[in-house]
């Protein structure tokens, strides 16, 4: 058993107390997360017969089910609403077995295996391997109208959305790396993308800078930070305040405001426990889904802050399945990894891929 990674923080086992475990439940593998790569970590155990737990979440299907039109995943051509996708996702996992729950996991202790995971802090479950499909969370600036019209006109995901703003105006909020990598993808679609930033310079790298800057599709409003967003049913504009005039005013021909003010990965149970980077984000070993704990593994935007997107999500989910599977079966908790037999004993019907 590898020490437990500090980064700041001590294993706290203090929720644990006065939890009677006598008759808490074993599973081989409990996953925690239902996006793209929590269910896609859940179809392949699943299908190895290893009849996986999966704990929804906080927020079942994970930062999809608050995009609309999904058009970048592979396999359809017409596109798919996010919240549909996801549900296929689990259908297809529960097609083979997967067991889900609502349920969010709350504290975790990995001092010895089985693990020990508390749910909505209460229930006690035991598990042989762990995956961790938390995911991460976009931030946002808190205002009612920006959760209201989210999916309408508001997004944190260029990528997901930018294209339904061919000859419109946007704004990107923020001044990182994400923004002008949002700002200079949305120049492929909109007439004018407006970076509006609370400061007077760029937190971005340099080169992103330079990047933007050269790009003439890109305006920069500076000082300021948006207060409002109008509309009804659809972004119709945002409301902005000047900071060193404290003047607010509204910018009527903006059309879609995106958030790029970053990310917060949902890694917090696990702290203490996992190694994690500066922005708690969990490492996991290279090539594998492996973290520092033993038949604890890590997939999706929980452990990935580069990429960030469903089908590299689903990918690291399924790298993490077959990790958890075999790690299971050379330490002898299945007799031997279920992958390959599966794959060769399926049904003619059934494409492995
Ligand atoms: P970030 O570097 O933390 O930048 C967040 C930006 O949002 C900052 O400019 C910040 O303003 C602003 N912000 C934060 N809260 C705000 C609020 N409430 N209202 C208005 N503005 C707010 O985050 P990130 O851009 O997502 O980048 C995260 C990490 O990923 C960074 O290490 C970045 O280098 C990396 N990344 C790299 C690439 C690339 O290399 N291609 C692409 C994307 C991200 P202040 O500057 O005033 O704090």
């Amino acid at each position: 058993m590898s020490t437990p990674a500090t980064n700041g923080h001590a294993p706290d086992l203090s929720a644990f107390e006065g939890i009677d475990g006598t008759d808490a439940e074993m599973r081989d593998v409990v996953i925690i997360g239902t996006g793209p790569a929590g269910w896609t970590a859940a179809l392949y155990t699943a299908r190895a017969s290893l009849e996986p737990l999966v704990f929804m979440g906080p927020e079942p299907g994970g930062q999809l089910t608050t995009t609309t039109d999904v058009e970048n995943y592979p396999g359809y051509p017409d596109g798919i609403m996010g919240p549909d996708m996801m549900q296929d996702f689990q259908a297809q996992a529960e097609q083979f077995g997967a067991e889900s729950c609502y349920g969010v996991v709350t504290d975790v202790d990995f001092s010895e295996r089985p693990y020990r995971l508390l749910v909505d802090e209460e229930t006690l479950i035991h598990a042989q391997t762990v995956i961790i499909a938390t995911g991460a969370s976009a931030r946002y600036l808190g205002l009612e109208n920006e959760q209201r019209l989210l999916g309408h006109g508001v997004s944190a995901c260029a990528t997901c959305d930018g294209a339904f703003f061919r000859d419109e105006t946007v704004a990107v909020v923020g001044g990182g790396d994400s923004a002008m990598e949002e700002a200079m993808f949305l120049t492929k679609f909109a007439k004018e993308v407006r970076v509006i930033h609370r400061r007077d310079e760029l937190r971005a790298s340099k080169i992103m800078q330079e990047r933007a800057f050269d790009n003439d599709k890109i305006t920069f409003v500076w000082d300021t930070e948006v207060v409002d967003v109008l509309g009804e049913d659809q972004v119709t504009g945002i409301e902005v305040i000047n900071n060193n005039t404290e003047e607010t005013y509204v910018m009527d021909d903006v059309t879609g405001l995106f958030l790029a003010i970053g990310h917060t990965p949902n890694t917090e149970p696990f702290k203490g426990w996992l190694d994690m980077d500066d922005s708690d984000y969990i490492e996991t070993q290279p090539d594998s889904t492996y973290t520092n704990i033993p038949g604890v593994f890590a997939c999706g935007d929980a452990q990935d802050h580069v990429y960030r997107q469903a089908v590299t999500a689903a990918g690291t989910g399924c790298m993490a399945a077959i990790d958890a599977e075999r790690w299971l079966s050379e330490h002898g908790v299945i007799d031997e990894p279920r992958t390959e037999t599966e794959y060769h004993a399926a049904p003619a019907t059934a494409s492995n891929a």
